[in-house]
């Protein structure tokens, strides 16, 4: 045996579960075909967060005059954006590289596949190996009629690649790429229309943050059609079913991603391949599970979709419960930090039942963070008195906590 595992994939899962063996004293060989960090570090999250900040800073600027700030936009280039995003996606990538590489693991940069269950093929060799690790990820779904030309129809990799901003947009989808995307190019003054098959925004998210997100949408001129999807395309003319039609510059295909996956007796699949929940902290978690004996609740694990304001929820949604929970909402509204931010619109909801928290719900500026004191909350199964003794610093939004759980 040439190694003790033989991992295929060098995205989260699998540089988790490598690092993790190799420092317990496996011995680890790492098979990656591309760039070590996978679609998260190099087509994905980083990447687009990247970009969304410099969206941000984009959107902020536009209106610091009230502010007190008088700003002079006219050398905006779109094209620094991406050099930015080039430069931090390096930047991070050559960290992890010498991470992984200092753990011990053998990094073969060769596309591999499996050839039984304790043998792998990559280049002209054979690797044998005592077990076998499949995380090889996921890539953009591909629909019946709007096949990806790089040009005309793109799916998220390739505007990570544009230097220039289109005049206008068609997205298709409005999950967390597809809106992620709709922000980006809202922000750049970019005209967006989001089409998306399902009766709101967001179908993942609970109720009242779709319809809230629909609202916001309306109020920045970010045009949707809901349950409706594409009837044909004629030229760059776009018939929708509803019989709308839209002539957009680019249409973004972001109806979900397809697992790559090579099924094998006895080998252990991770991450997006599972076609399971395609995020990276559930990749790494799960890749945790199997690797250093980490278990997490995977029905518990956190959803984020980055901009303003941000969106994040954990647990039971309002469409999941029965009459035996109770929801409570605080406006952000109520948080001077929220006024002092020029950021108001949003809310913190929480579904509670028997002096606990089962969900919550957030669309605020650092949602993912307030999230996190919730999350902690419901996993740990805190009791609503006892947050109430957390003392939370004062003005954050983290405190539209403390006054949720003084309200119940
Ligand atoms: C635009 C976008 C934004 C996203 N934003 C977020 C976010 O904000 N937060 C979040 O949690 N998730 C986000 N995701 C999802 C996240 O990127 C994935 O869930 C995560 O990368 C999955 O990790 P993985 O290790 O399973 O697969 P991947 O990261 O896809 O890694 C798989 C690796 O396997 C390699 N590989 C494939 N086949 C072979 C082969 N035969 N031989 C050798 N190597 C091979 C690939 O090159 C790749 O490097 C985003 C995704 C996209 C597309």
């Amino acid at each position: 045996m040439d190694f003790e595992y033989g991992i295929i994939g060098g995205g989260p899962a699998g540089y988790t579960a490598a690092m993790n063996l190799a420092k317990r004293g496996h011995s680890v060989v790492l098979f990656e075909k591309d760039k070590l960090g996978g679609t998260c570090m190099n087509r994905g999250c980083i990447p687009t967060k990247s970009i969304l900040h410099s969206a941000e800073i984009y959107s902020n600027l536009k209106k610091a005059f009230e502010f007190g700030i008088s700003v002079d936009l006219s050398n905006f280039e779109y094209s620094k954006v991406i050099e930015k995003k080039d430069r931090t996606v390096e930047k991070i990538r050559k960290s992890l590289e010498f991470a992984v590489k200092n753990s011990g693991v053998k990094i073969i940069y060769e596309q591999a596949c499996i050839k039984d269950k304790n043998t792998i093929l990559a280049g002209d060799n054979e690797y044998r190996t005592g077990k076998i690790i499949y995380a090889c990820g996921s890539k953009p779904k591909e629909l019946k009629g709007l096949e990806f030309d790089g040009e005309f129809i793109v799916n998220s990799d390739d505007l990570l690649n544009r230097t220039t901003l289109p005049e206008s947009v068609l997205i298709v989808g409005s999950g967390a790429i597809g809106t992620e995307w709709t922000r980006i190019f809202s922000a750049f003054d970019v005209n967006v229309t989001v089409v998306e098959l399902a009766e709101h925004l967001i179908p993942a998210a609970d109720i009242e943050v779709s319809k809230r997100i629909e609202r916001i949408y309306k109020q920045k001129g970010i045009k949707f059609y809901l349950g409706d999807s594409i009837n044909r395309i004629e030229g760059k003319k776009v018939y929708l079913k509803s019989g709308a039609e839209i002539l957009p510059d680019i249409i973004l295909a972001a109806a979900g991603r397809t697992p790559v996956c090579q099924i094998c007796d006895g080998v252990e699949v991770l991450g997006d391949s599972c076609g399971e929940i395609q995020l990276a902290h559930y990749a790494i978690h799960q890749a945790a599970e199997l690797s250093a004996g980490i278990p997490f609740e995977k029905k518990l694990t956190p959803y984020v979709i980055y901009g303003e304001p941000e969106i994040a929820w954990a647990g039971l949604r309002e469409q999941d419960i029965d009459e035996s929970y109770k929801k409570t909402t605080l406006p952000v509204t109520a948080l001077g930090k929220s006024w002092c931010d020029d950021a108001t619109d949003g809310f913190i909801k929480i579904i509670t039942k028997d002096n606990r928290i089962y969900g919550a719900h957030i669309v605020s500026r650092e949602a993912s963070s307030v999230l996190h004191t919730l999350l902690l909350a419901i996993q740990q199964r805190i009791p609503l008195n006892k947050l109430q003794e957390l003392c939370f610093a004062h003005p954050t939004y983290s405190e539209g906590v403390y006054e949720l759980v003084m309200r119940i």
